[in-house]
């Protein structure tokens, strides 16, 4: 930590957190203190290690403390629902947090996971998202954030596959008010990935240090394809590689990453989140 950072610090510093289990490797703490800095704010970010069984005391400690804002990973986004004063409409339909805002003592629940997706998408792909076709692996967390947002996207259909069926077909119930649904098996996928328009990989496969497996038989993947990982390490994982290799158009999870913590920034701070500087952050340490 340079001198500057730490003289920084002083009674009038803002607190935010981040709380998850485990924590090492979160690069919040990282982005978040850089996006403060480059915004001159007097502010500073840090990475707690909550365990589940502590998670209740760490959003009274949230309050007691006057910490203005947290981000909350895995395991605890739907946990730490019932400990929240209020929660966003969007976030109630995801059934998740992943941001809290402190407003004067009232702690609200966000959950920017989707809309920093979405955004990311279409920024980084110019894609035009009303109409397509989707396939989703996965039926986790990020899959449900990630649904509704294509959902309310205007998405066509979304055909969901995940490994535990039963939580494909949950996740396609809690959706159908917003789209059209399909749930298949992965033994389906074949018949499935020449139809549709866009493929999102929301399961952790291929992430480092298992860099070698893809979610789904790289042999499906076509030219007409836009391939999407949540993934960001490696920022290239297998499957958008194979993907490429086919002539697909391929976009990596980093700028959802970025863009998740730029909505909680301004969901925080109600300023524009510096992302130029967030991305520069990340880049550098990835
Ligand atoms: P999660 O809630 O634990 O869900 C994981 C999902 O992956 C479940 O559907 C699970 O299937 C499936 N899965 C896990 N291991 C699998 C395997 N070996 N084969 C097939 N399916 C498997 O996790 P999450 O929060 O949704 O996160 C999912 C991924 O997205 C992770 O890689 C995470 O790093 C990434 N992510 C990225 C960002 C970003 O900002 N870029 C944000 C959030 C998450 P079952 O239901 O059968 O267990």
């Amino acid at each position: 930590m340079s001198y500057e950072s730490i003289r920084a610090i002083d009674t009038a510093t803002e607190l935010y957190a981040v709380f998850g289990d485990p924590i090492g490797h979160s690069k919040s703490p990282l982005m978040l203190n850089r996006a403060f800095a480059a915004a001159e704010r007097n502010a500073a970010y840090v990475a707690f290690h909550v365990k589940p069984e502590g998670l209740g005391d760490a959003v009274r400690g949230v309050r007691a403390l006057g910490i203005r804002g947290v981000n909350v990973t895995i395991p605890h986004k739907l946990e730490v629902m019932p400990f929240l004063d209020e929660i966003d409409e969007d976030a109630r339909a995801i059934g998740a947090v992943n941001t809290i805002a402190n407003r004067d003592g009232k702690l609200v629940g966000y959950n920017t996971d989707g809309i920093g997706y979405v955004r990311s998408l279409k920024e980084e792909t110019g894609v035009a998202l009303r109409g397509k076709r989707v396939l989703l692996l996965g039926a986790g967390g990020a899959a449900r954030a990630i649904a509704y947002a294509l959902a309310k996207e205007g998405v066509a259909t979304i055909w969901f596959a995940n490994r535990t069926r039963e939580k494909a077909r949950a996740l396609a119930a809690s959706i159908q008010a917003y789209t059209h649904t399909n749930v298949i098996g992965f033994d389906a996928l074949d018949h499935v990935v020449g139809q549709v328009d866009l493929v999102v990989n929301n399961t952790p496969v291929g992430m480092y240090p298992n860099v070698d497996e893809t979610p789904i038989n790289p042999e499906l993947l076509h030219g007409e394809l836009l391939v999407s990982d949540l993934i960001y390490n490696p920022r290239v994982t297998k499957l958008l590689a194979e993907a490429q290799a086919r002539g697909a158009r391929i976009h990596s999870g980093l700028g959802m990453f970025i863009y998740q913590g730029a909505y909680a920034y301004e969901y925080w701070t109600g300023q524009p989140a510096p992302v130029t500087a967030m991305r520069d952050a990340v880049e550098r340490v990835l």
